[in-house]
Protein backbone atom coordinates (compact mmCIF):
# COMPACT_ATOMS: atom_id res chain seq x y z
CA UNK A 1 0.00 0.00 0.00
CA UNK A 2 1.78 3.02 -1.15
CA UNK A 3 -0.72 5.78 -0.05
CA UNK A 4 -0.80 4.95 3.71
CA UNK A 5 -1.37 7.14 6.27
CA UNK A 6 -0.11 6.99 9.78
CA UNK A 7 -0.10 8.53 13.55
CA UNK A 8 2.67 7.49 15.27
CA UNK A 9 2.14 7.22 19.07
CA UNK A 10 4.58 8.29 21.76
CA UNK A 11 7.88 6.19 21.63
CA UNK A 12 7.54 5.85 18.16
CA UNK A 13 9.20 9.28 16.82
CA UNK A 14 12.07 7.37 15.22
CA UNK A 15 9.78 5.20 13.51
CA UNK A 16 7.35 8.50 12.57
CA UNK A 17 10.80 10.15 11.28
CA UNK A 18 12.10 7.08 8.53
CA UNK A 19 8.15 6.79 7.63
CA UNK A 20 8.62 10.67 6.31
CA UNK A 21 11.54 9.44 4.57
CA UNK A 22 10.10 6.52 3.07
CA UNK A 23 7.10 9.36 1.80
CA UNK A 24 4.49 8.22 3.96
CA UNK A 25 2.81 10.72 5.48
CA UNK A 26 2.65 10.19 9.43
CA UNK A 27 1.63 12.24 11.88
CA UNK A 28 3.70 12.28 15.18
CA UNK A 29 3.12 14.06 18.74
CA UNK A 30 4.31 12.35 21.96
CA UNK A 31 1.36 13.58 24.02
CA UNK A 32 -1.54 12.68 22.04
CA UNK A 33 -4.59 12.19 23.81
CA UNK A 34 -6.68 8.70 23.36
CA UNK A 35 -9.45 11.06 22.21
CA UNK A 36 -7.21 12.56 19.12
CA UNK A 37 -6.02 9.22 18.30
CA UNK A 38 -9.04 7.96 17.83
CA UNK A 39 -10.15 10.90 15.75
CA UNK A 40 -7.25 10.56 13.67
CA UNK A 41 -7.89 6.99 13.18
CA UNK A 42 -11.18 7.80 12.24
CA UNK A 43 -10.20 9.63 9.41
CA UNK A 44 -8.13 6.70 7.83
CA UNK A 45 -4.87 6.69 9.27
CA UNK A 46 -3.18 3.61 10.94
CA UNK A 47 -2.44 3.86 14.50
CA UNK A 48 1.14 3.27 15.54
CA UNK A 49 1.30 2.17 18.55
CA UNK A 50 3.83 0.12 21.71
CA UNK A 51 -0.04 -0.41 23.87
CA UNK A 52 -1.58 -3.81 23.04
CA UNK A 53 -4.84 -2.24 24.01
CA UNK A 54 -4.97 0.76 21.84
CA UNK A 55 -4.06 -1.06 19.08
CA UNK A 56 -6.79 -3.79 20.06
CA UNK A 57 -9.06 -0.80 20.47
CA UNK A 58 -8.46 0.65 16.80
CA UNK A 59 -9.48 -2.89 15.57
CA UNK A 60 -7.46 -3.42 11.85
CA UNK A 61 -6.51 -0.25 11.92
CA UNK A 62 -4.26 -0.31 14.93
CA UNK A 63 -0.65 -1.98 14.37
CA UNK A 64 1.19 -3.08 17.16
CA UNK A 65 4.82 -2.30 17.47
CA UNK A 66 6.99 -5.09 19.36
CA UNK A 67 10.70 -3.76 18.64
CA UNK A 68 12.86 -1.54 20.45
CA UNK A 69 15.02 -1.30 17.50
CA UNK A 70 13.70 1.55 14.53
CA UNK A 71 15.09 -0.65 11.64
CA UNK A 72 13.16 -3.61 13.27
CA UNK A 73 9.55 -1.62 13.84
CA UNK A 74 9.93 -0.51 9.79
CA UNK A 75 10.34 -3.91 8.87
CA UNK A 76 7.40 -5.28 11.39
CA UNK A 77 5.53 -2.75 9.56
CA UNK A 78 6.22 -3.74 6.01
CA UNK A 79 5.18 -6.90 7.20
CA UNK A 80 2.38 -6.51 8.85
CA UNK A 81 0.68 -4.02 6.15
CA UNK A 82 2.30 -5.48 3.04
CA UNK A 83 3.64 -2.08 2.60
CA UNK A 84 5.60 -1.69 -0.29
CA UNK A 85 7.88 1.92 -0.25
CA UNK A 86 7.43 3.62 -3.73
CA UNK A 87 11.14 4.68 -4.52
CA UNK A 88 10.02 7.47 -6.29
CA UNK A 89 8.35 8.83 -3.39
CA UNK A 90 11.71 8.56 -0.94
CA UNK A 91 12.46 12.28 0.18
CA UNK A 92 9.77 13.65 -0.81
CA UNK A 93 8.39 15.22 2.69
CA UNK A 94 9.79 17.42 5.37
CA UNK A 95 11.28 15.23 8.28
CA UNK A 96 10.26 17.53 10.88
CA UNK A 97 6.98 19.06 9.08
CA UNK A 98 5.55 16.23 7.47
CA UNK A 99 4.38 17.88 4.60
CA UNK A 100 5.44 17.20 0.65
CA UNK A 101 8.68 19.54 -0.47
CA UNK A 102 8.16 21.26 -3.30
CA UNK A 103 10.78 22.48 -6.31
CA UNK A 104 12.74 25.25 -4.96
CA UNK A 105 13.01 27.75 -8.03
CA UNK A 106 16.80 28.50 -8.87
CA UNK A 107 16.78 32.03 -7.31
CA UNK A 108 15.44 31.01 -4.38
CA UNK A 109 17.91 27.93 -4.33
CA UNK A 110 21.34 30.06 -5.04
CA UNK A 111 19.92 32.17 -1.95
CA UNK A 112 18.94 29.52 0.70
CA UNK A 113 21.94 26.97 -0.07
CA UNK A 114 25.68 26.98 -0.04
CA UNK A 115 27.34 27.88 -3.22
CA UNK A 116 28.55 24.40 -3.94
CA UNK A 117 25.23 22.79 -3.04
CA UNK A 118 23.48 24.89 -5.46
CA UNK A 119 26.05 24.33 -8.38
CA UNK A 120 26.42 20.60 -7.82
CA UNK A 121 22.25 20.33 -7.11
CA UNK A 122 20.95 22.85 -9.67
CA UNK A 123 16.98 21.67 -10.48
CA UNK A 124 16.97 18.88 -7.21
CA UNK A 125 16.46 21.33 -4.78
CA UNK A 126 13.28 21.29 -2.65
CA UNK A 127 11.84 23.06 -0.05
CA UNK A 128 9.53 22.77 2.75
CA UNK A 129 6.52 24.98 2.52
CA UNK A 130 5.55 25.12 6.21
CA UNK A 131 9.05 25.80 7.88
CA UNK A 132 11.37 26.49 4.86
CA UNK A 133 14.19 23.78 5.10
CA UNK A 134 15.89 23.28 1.78
CA UNK A 135 16.90 19.86 0.88
CA UNK A 136 19.11 17.89 -1.64
CA UNK A 137 20.07 14.94 -2.57
CA UNK A 138 24.22 14.83 -0.75
CA UNK A 139 25.50 13.14 1.65
CA UNK A 140 22.66 13.01 4.62
CA UNK A 141 20.65 11.24 2.14
CA UNK A 142 23.26 9.16 1.09
CA UNK A 143 23.72 7.72 4.29
CA UNK A 144 20.07 7.38 5.04
CA UNK A 145 19.55 5.37 1.96
CA UNK A 146 22.42 2.77 3.30
CA UNK A 147 20.82 2.45 6.13
CA UNK A 148 17.44 2.00 4.63
CA UNK A 149 19.45 -0.91 2.99
CA UNK A 150 20.76 -2.15 5.28
CA UNK A 151 16.96 -2.81 6.96
CA UNK A 152 16.17 -4.50 3.50
CA UNK A 153 14.55 -1.59 2.18
CA UNK A 154 16.43 -0.43 -1.36
CA UNK A 155 15.40 1.28 -4.63
CA UNK A 156 15.37 -1.97 -6.13
CA UNK A 157 13.68 -4.89 -3.22
CA UNK A 158 11.62 -4.21 -0.70
CA UNK A 159 10.76 -6.65 2.12
CA UNK A 160 7.28 -6.88 0.67
CA UNK A 161 8.70 -9.52 -1.75
CA UNK A 162 7.03 -9.62 -5.05
CA UNK A 163 4.30 -7.63 -4.26
CA UNK A 164 2.65 -5.92 -7.23
CA UNK A 165 2.35 -2.31 -7.25
CA UNK A 166 -1.58 -1.52 -7.42
CA UNK A 167 -2.26 -4.58 -5.22
CA UNK A 168 -5.39 -4.60 -2.62
CA UNK A 169 -4.09 -2.88 0.47
CA UNK A 170 -4.15 -5.10 3.43
CA UNK A 171 -4.40 -3.88 6.70
CA UNK A 172 -4.22 -6.28 9.65
CA UNK A 173 -4.63 -6.13 12.66
CA UNK A 174 -2.01 -8.78 13.80
CA UNK A 175 1.52 -7.50 13.15
CA UNK A 176 3.01 -11.08 13.27
CA UNK A 177 0.79 -12.76 10.86
CA UNK A 178 2.19 -13.51 6.95
CA UNK A 179 1.17 -12.43 4.08
CA UNK A 180 1.70 -15.59 1.45
CA UNK A 181 2.12 -14.10 -1.74
CA UNK A 182 -0.85 -15.54 -4.14
ZN1 LIG B 1 9.21 21.54 7.24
Amino acid sequence: MGNAQFVADAMLGKLAKWLRVLGYDTYYQPGYTPEILASLVGEGRVLLTRHRKRAEQSGHMGVLIHSNHVGEQLSELARALNLKPDPSAWFSRCLVCNVPLSASSEADAREKVPDYIFHQNVNQIRFCPTCGRHYWPGSHRSRMEAQLKRWGFSVYESPARGAATGATPQIKGCPGEDHPEP
